[in-house]
């Protein structure tokens, strides 16, 4: 069954993420880098998986190979959804991810309520069109403070419910990787890769 899974180009020119896809659809999946000369697409779709379509289907027509794409966003109650689409920009367009966590923090000084969740959108585009779209969602809490070393973003502040009270900066890579949106989104697209590969023209 593996055999007929397709190698998919990644549309993420970011080696972190790189390695990271890699290794949630290693062993299941053959990825291989975008290519050097294929540049950036403007993410202005509106949603998470408007997004990752854009990207993926710019990197499918660059090659002429099933490409696979994901967007993420951070979802807080207390600010009616915000930073959603907007995650990585959240304190302006330059910001770092230290100065989005202090603008996160700022916003929820005092508030009680800090449930939240970051949803990840996977999406693969075929070269007729066709396409997959799954998602990964971990609910959570933003702490008060930041803590822990590992990870990035807005690791330092989300608790995932599975932590028992860490924050995903306190948690291994691979405890991260077995409860995290991205983990889940990856793993559901695995199965439909699978359900599609099954199919008589798949
Ligand atoms: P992207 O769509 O994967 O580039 O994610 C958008 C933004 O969400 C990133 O710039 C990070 O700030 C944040 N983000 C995505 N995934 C994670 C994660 O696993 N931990 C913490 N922050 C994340």
């Amino acid at each position: 069954m593996t055999a007929a899974l397709p190698r998919l180009v990644s549309a993420t020119a970011n080696p972190h993420k790189m390695a990271e896809i890699a290794a949630l659809l290693d062993g299941l999946v053959e990825i291989v880098p975008r290519p050097a000369d294929v540049g950036d697409v403007v993410e202005d779709a509106g949603s998470l998986e408007g997004n990752a379509r854009l990207k993926a289907a710019a990197i499918c027509a660059a090659t002429g190979m099933p490409a696979v794409a994901d967007d993420t966003g951070l979802f807080v109650d207390a600010l009616d959804g915000l930073p959603g689409v907007d995650t990585a920009y959240y304190a302006g367009p330059t910001a770092t991810y230290a100065e989005n966590r202090a603008k996160l923090l700022c916003q929820l000084d005092g508030v009680a309520n800090r449930a939240a969740r970051f949803r990840t959108v996977a999406l693969v585009v075929y070269p007729d069109g066709s396409e997959i779209a799954v998602q990964g969602v971990c609910e959570g809490m933003i702490a008060t403070a930041e803590r822990g070393e590992r990870g990035f973003g807005y690791d330092p502040v989300f608790m995932p419910l599975e932590g028992r009270g860490r924050t995903f900066s306190e948690m291994s890579e691979e405890e991260k990787n077995a409860v995290s949106h991205r983990g889940r989104a990856f793993a559901a697209l695995v199965d439909a890769l699978r359900r599609r590969a099954a199919e008589p023209d798949g």
